[in-house]
């Protein structure tokens, strides 16, 4: 094998690491992932990392799960490749079975890609499409209303759709406009309000927006119950269930991108089932293959896809596809990670791991930098603020979220900010004596980090 310092070198040489400042990567020391087991990560060093971010909020069961694996190196033995252009496979069509089954009622349809930035991007297509071929006189349902603070992916589609300011400002040249709607971030509500009376307000915004476009309006996009990019943001109670509403009453789609809520991280398989919730696009990938393997869906409903249903010369056909969409080993992960579920009652196991979250929560709430915690199950962010009175930000310059990130790395405990949001989302497959340890190390990281230094 190489040794650790030729790949450093090499690394430095050679990569370009995605969402990374290049300078700061070839000043620091690149922490390079050899091997895990469960929601431990091994370095090239040997040195073991509880792996609090799940690797990219993905890894749902943990490290080298025996089920997951073996179901892999079975799909392996068979076939590896083939595509859903004009053939189809066993793996797949399962997995669509049993998507349907597990997801909200009405979305029968599974549109396979490969993660969550296409799974969101195929929303998108299909949504405008369907509007071109379901009306007569064919109306031009060209806008998306998107959140404040929005994530959906990175391709230009997604990135149009994006709230975050530095992910999409350089880009907006290339954008399509989207019409803003108010993130409901009641801890910094953006229309000024307090907590009491900020659910309604920030419903009639959209519903203002899709007033003022009538028969414009082609799908209305959503990270249900939390936003995650845009710092662990949960939504107060009703919003989701409220937006249902409002598409409904103006005759437009819903469209839930649960990329990172879905798959048991909110305590449900899916986060609109905590509102009661069909949307009419689900847009899913991250925990589906259980974070081994690169796979996303777009579900849709029965109306959505007869829209669709026609032959080539009717010229209604979805022109969109990729290679490796829906691919057999991906879709076996899938299937494997579903199977986990039920055999380990993983979401059984949510709701006390959740309570044991929210206890080590408690700890940080009274901290004198930490602004505000928020948690749905699993999923949670801290907030660290100069000043808990006016809110005050700490100066971007001080990276305080980075510091106390590193100094937590070098505790054993890999964990990944958003500004100064910490993110907590660890494999649901965590121990609770690995989820002590974890936020016992984070309590001190940030009490160093914000108060002794
Ligand atoms: N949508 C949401 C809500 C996400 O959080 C992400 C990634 O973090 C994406 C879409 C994009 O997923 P991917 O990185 O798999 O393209």
């Amino acid at each position: 094998p190489i040794d650790p310092e030729t790949l450093r070198r090499w690394d430095k040489e050679h990569l370009w690491h995605p969402f990374t400042a290049q300078a700061d990567w070839a000043a620091g020391e690149p922490l390079i992932i050899d091997r895990a087991e469960g929601a431990e990560l091994i370095d090239t060093r040997g040195r073991r990392y509880l792996d609090g971010v799940s690797s990219l909020w993905c890894n749902v069961h943990g490290h080298r799960h025996p089920t997951i694996d073996a179901a892999i190196r079975e799909q392996l033995d068979k076939v590896a490749h083939t595509t859903m252009l004009g053939l189809s496979h066993p793996t797949a069509i399962e997995l669509a079975r049993k998507l349907v089954e597990l997801a909200p009622p009405g979305l029968t349809r599974v549109f396979y890609s490969d993660d969550g930035a296409t799974a969101v991007e195929v929303s998108l297509k299909m949504a405008y499409q369907y509007w071109r071929q379901k009306a007569d006189p064919e109306p031009e349902r060209s806008m998306f209303v998107a959140l404040g603070g929005a994530y959906h992916g990175d391709t230009i589609g997604d990135v149009s759709l994006g709230g975050v300011d530095r992910f999409h400002a350089m880009f907006r040249p290339l954008l399509f406009p989207v019409l803003r709607a108010p993130i409901p971030f009641c801890y910094r509500c953006p229309l000024g309000l307090e907590r009491t009376s900020c659910l309604t307000a920030c419903l009639d915004e959209v519903e203002h927006l899709l007033r003022a476009h009538p028969g414009q309006v082609a799908g209305v996009v959503i990270e249900p119950i939390v936003q995650g990019a845009a710092g662990m943001v949960t939504h107060p109670a009703g919003y989701l269930e409220g937006l249902r509403r409002l598409t409904r009453k103006h005759g437009t789609l819903l469209i839930a991108d649960e990329v990172a809520v879905g798959f048991g991280r909110t305590g449900r398989m899916f986060a609109c089932e905590h509102e009661g919730v069909s949307p009419d696009f689900l847009c899913l990938a991250k925990g589906i293959t259980g974070g081994y393997l690169p796979l996303a869906a777009t579900m849709t409903t029965e109306e959505v896809y007869s829209a669709f249903f026609a032959t080539a010369a009717q010229g209604k056909t979805f022109q969109h596809g990729h290679t490796y969409g829906g691919n057999p080993l991906g879709a076996a992960a899938a299937l494997a990670t579903l199977r986990v579920f039920e055999e380990e009652r993983t979401l059984e196991r949510i709701g006390p791991l959740a309570d044991r979250l929210a206890l080590h929560l408690g700890r940080f709430s009274s901290l004198r930098h930490v602004g505000e915690v928020r948690q749905r199950g699993l999923m949670a962010g801290i907030e660290l603020v100069l000043d808990r009175g006016s809110k005050a930000e700490f100066p971007s310059h001080q990276q305080v979220g980075n510091r106390v990130c590193r100094m937590a790395r070098e505790l054993g405990v890999l964990i990944r900010p958003l500004g100064d949001v910490l993110v907590v989302m660890p494999p649901l497959s965590l121990t609770g004596s690995q989820l002590d340890r974890m936020m016992d190390v984070m309590l001190r990281c940030v009490v160093e980090v914000t108060e002794r230094n």
